[in-house]
C-alpha cells in the first residue's frame, strides 16, 4: 500500500495519493541576477547535495528538510560569487563538504576534476570540465536521470557568456573534453539546468 509521505503536498482528494519517488531534483531561484541553484538527492538513501545555493542557503536548507534529506556536498560550476557567496553559510548549517573543481579559488574540500564521479545514494554525478565562461567551470551530469546542471555555460535560451573568444575557446579546446562532452549533449533527451533564468551574458 501506498502512504502519503509527511513531506508531500496534503491537498489531494481523499484516497489518492503520490507515491513517491526516489530522485529529487528542485530548480531553485536563488536570489540575485535572478541565479538558479539546485537540489538534487535520492529519496531512498535519504542523502542529497546543493548546486550553487549561492544567495539562499536557507531556503536550500529547507527545502532539504522537508525532502528528509541529509546533504553530503555543496557544489559550485564555478567560481564567480553569485555562484559561491553561499557557501559558508551552506557548509555551516549543513555540515557538509565544499565540491568545485580543483582550480576555484574557494579550494574546495573534494576537488572535482574532468570524469570524476561523486557519488549520492544511487545517483552517480560525474565531472566535465568546460571552461570557456570561467576557467574552473564544470558541468555536472546525472546518467540515470538524464539530468545535466550547466551552470552559466548554458543560459534559458543563449550560450552563456564568454569574456574573449580567442582565450576561452583555446581554453575549451584543451580542455581535452569535447568529445566526452558532446556525447551527452548531442543524444537529445536530457533536462538541462541552467544557472539562469534569462538570456543576458
Ligand atoms: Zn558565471
Amino acid at each position: 500500500m501506498i502512504t502519503s509521505p509527511a513531506h508531500l503536498p496534503t491537498c489531494l482528494p481523499a484516497g489518492v495519493f503520490l507515491e513517491p519517488v526516489q530522485l529529487v531534483f528542485e530548480q531553485i531561484r536563488s536570489g540575485g541576477d535572478r541565479n538558479f541553484g539546485y537540489l538534487l538527492g535520492d529519496r531512498e538513501a535519504r542523502v542529497g547535495v546543493f548546486i550553487d545555493p549561492s544567495f539562499s542557503p536557507g531556503t536550500f536548507v529547507t527545502r532539504a528538510r522537508e525532502q528528509g534529506l541529509t546533504i553530503t556536498h555543496v557544489l559550485n560550476t564555478h567560481g564567480h560569487a553569485d555562484h559561491t557567496n553561499g557557501n559558508t553559510q551552506s557548509v555551516m548549517l549543513t555540515r557538509a563538504r565544499l565540491a568545485a573543481h580543483p582550480e576555484a579559488a574557494s579550494k574546495p574540500a573534494v576537488p572535482l576534476t574532468d570524469g570524476q564521479v561523486l557519488t549520492i545514494g544511487d545517483l552517480r554525478l560525474q565531472c566535465f570540465h568546460v571552461p570557456g565562461h570561467c576557467p574552473d567551470h564544470i558541468a555536472l551530469f546525472e546518467s540515470r536521470f538524464e539530468l545535466l546542471m550547466t551552470g552559466d555555460l548554458l543560459f534559458v535560451g543563449k550560450v552563456g557568456g564568454t569574456p574573449t573568444y580567442e582565450k576561452e575557446f583555446g581554453a575549451w579546446c584543451r580542455s581535452h573534453t569535447v568529445g566526452n562532452w558532446m556525447s551527452i549533449v548531442v543524444p537529445i533527451g536530457f533536462l538541462s539546468g541552467p544557472a539562469y533564468s534569462h538570456a543576458a551574458a
